[in-house]
């Protein structure tokens, strides 16, 4: 008989933590518990992935009437309904909710609509003010997106809110060059948006192939998105107000008309908002995006008290088995800020419960991580940028871009690229990096070849698949570059 209430209670109810207790409940017998204070599913499910991934499709149809009719269609533009599409949008979400909801309960999981923190390392206490021991503790509760130390940011939005929004906004500024931000910039650009985006560097995507992102922010323009890199956000109230609006620049068009600003009081009101950016031009959009980052949740946890080591961020430090420096006491998922990915804090959560549940210590492989950015087009990619691989080794670099077959077709500029690095010494492909319509499914695919450490042979001795965009991928002969 354990002295505990529980073998394990899970905090967060997100893909990780749900992962891991319906794991541990299931397949090892263990007596589990989970406490979620949102909704099951957490980000990835409610206010992530997955709805945007929707809205990444129906952002996606804008183009096709136009596509369709250079093949022979007769069929008109049309236009976006956001309220009809929300409604099916938060219908599929509280399914999916019920679903982990489910998945729990079939599987033998107490769970708690609560609030927890830990007291000391084997007791939690609800928000209800219950307190319930557990043998091990898995903290699991993500992260949060951040808005910069900038008078007025609460005037902007952050990604969660978009998915509530009433009505979509006529315009809109997007501040960041990550994921989020590249990723609603061309949602909202396809649903009809007039989107700005100021990114502070030099290439929207750092850390990504430079060609590969390169190539995803001429798309972008291309299609829409007025992309402004080397600029930034200094100042922002609501229009009107607080400020000396000495000009509108172009964003000011969609939001007020021109010249008919509308002022409703700052602080939480809604109207447009005025901007000043650092190259001193001034602007009017009728909502602000902040789209800079995501900072662990361990606020107000207690967590520093029980004698967890917190990094910098905010982050819970693991050891490579997610164990934190109590050993009761483990975590996994965006909390731990290691790779920020839903499939990541999953294998964590596998490797949590099959480490402390089955006595057999795994850590997660954090390498060759295959990943996708859902821009229009997306762009997949798997292990080392040319640049990174370059600082490592000598290279060659395999790399094509062109009209594929259907953009040119109907006439599009749309453009593609696929890219291997290539170490010269061990002739294995360090790097694949596709930009192209579906670029996540290829990405998958690929990742396969370069995790199994596939080299350039290998790739040229697999026949191509004809005709495809991917084919160029085991066709390209000729390095573009060997340095
Ligand atoms: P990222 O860390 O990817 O990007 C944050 C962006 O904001 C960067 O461009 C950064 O600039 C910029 N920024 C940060 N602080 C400021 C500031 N004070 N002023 C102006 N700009 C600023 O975060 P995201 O929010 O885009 O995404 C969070 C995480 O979520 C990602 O790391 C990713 O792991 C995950 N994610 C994954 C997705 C996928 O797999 N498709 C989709 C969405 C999210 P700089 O580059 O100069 O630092």
């Amino acid at each position: 008989m354990s002295d505990f209430d529980y073998d394990l209670f899970v905090i967060g109810g997100g893909s990780g933590g749900v992962r891991a207790a319906r794991v541990a409940a299931s397949e090892t017998g263990a007596k589990v518990a989970l406490a979620e204070e949102d909704r099951y599913g957490g980000t990835c499910v409610i206010r992530g992935c997955v709805p945007k991934k929707l809205m990444v499709f129906a952002s996606g149809y804008r183009d096709m009437p136009g596509e369709a009719r250079s093949y022979g269609w007769d069929i008109q533009d049309g236009s976006f309904d956001w309220t009809a599409f929300r409604g099916s949008l938060n219908a599929e979400l509280d399914r999916l909710e019920g679903v982990y909801r489910k998945l729990l309960a079939n599987a033998g999981v107490d769970t708690f609509d609560a609030r927890a923190a830990l007291k000391d390392p084997h007791t939690v206490t609800l928000s209800d003010g219950r307190e319930i021991s557990a043998k091990h503790i898995l903290v699991a509760t993500g992260g949060r997106p951040v808005r910069p130390d900038i008078p007025n940011a609460d005037l902007g939005i952050v990604s969660d809110d978009i998915f509530h929004l009433e009505t979509l906004p006529k315009s809109i500024l997007i501040i960041g060059g990550g994921y989020i931000a590249c990723e609603f910039a061309c949602i909202l650009n396809g649903l009809g948006v007039e989107v700005t985006q100021y990114y502070r560097g030099a290439q929207i995507l750092r850390g990504f192939d430079d060609e590969a992102r390169g190539l995803v922010a001429e798309m972008m323009r291309e299609k829409g998105v007025d992309l402004h890199l080397g600029t930034n956000l200094v100042e922002m109230a609501r229009a009107g107000e607080d400020h000396a609006l000495s000009h509108a620049g172009t964003g000011s068009d969609a939001a007020s008309g021109g010249t008919d600003i509308k002022t409703t009081g700052t602080g939480g009101g809604t109207g447009p908002i005025w901007v000043k950016s650092t190259n001193g031009t001034e602007k009017v959009f009728d909502t602000v995006l902040f789209a800079t980052g995501r900072d662990p949740n361990t606020r107000d946890m207690g967590l520093s008290d029980a004698g967890i080591e917190l990094g910098r961020r905010g982050e819970i430090v693991v050891d490579e088995y997610s164990q934190t420096a109590v050993p009761s006491v483990y975590a996994i998922g965006d909390v731990t800020d290691r790779v920020n990915l839903t499939p990541v804090a999953i294998r964590e959560g596998m490797a949590f419960v099959e480490t402390v549940f089955r006595g057999n210590p795994t850590p997660v492989d954090h390498e060759l991580i295959a990943s996708a950015i859902f821009t229009q087009p997306e762009m997949g990619t798997v292990g080392l940028s040319e640049e990174a691989a370059r600082e490592q080794e000598e290279i060659e670099v395999y790399c094509t871009s062109f009209r594929p077959m259907q953009s040119a077709f109907a006439d599009r500029p749309d453009r593609v690229l696929m890219k291997l690095v290539v170490s010269q010494a061990s002739r294995k492909v360090l790097g694949c990096h596709i930009v192209a319509p579906n670029a996540g499914e290829l990405i998958q695919l690929a990742g396969i070849a370069v995790k199994m450490g596939a080299t350039k042979e290998d790739f040229d001795r697999t026949v191509a698949v004809h005709p495809t965009m991917s084919e160029e991928l085991v066709t390209m002969r000729t390095p573009l570059r060997r340095e």
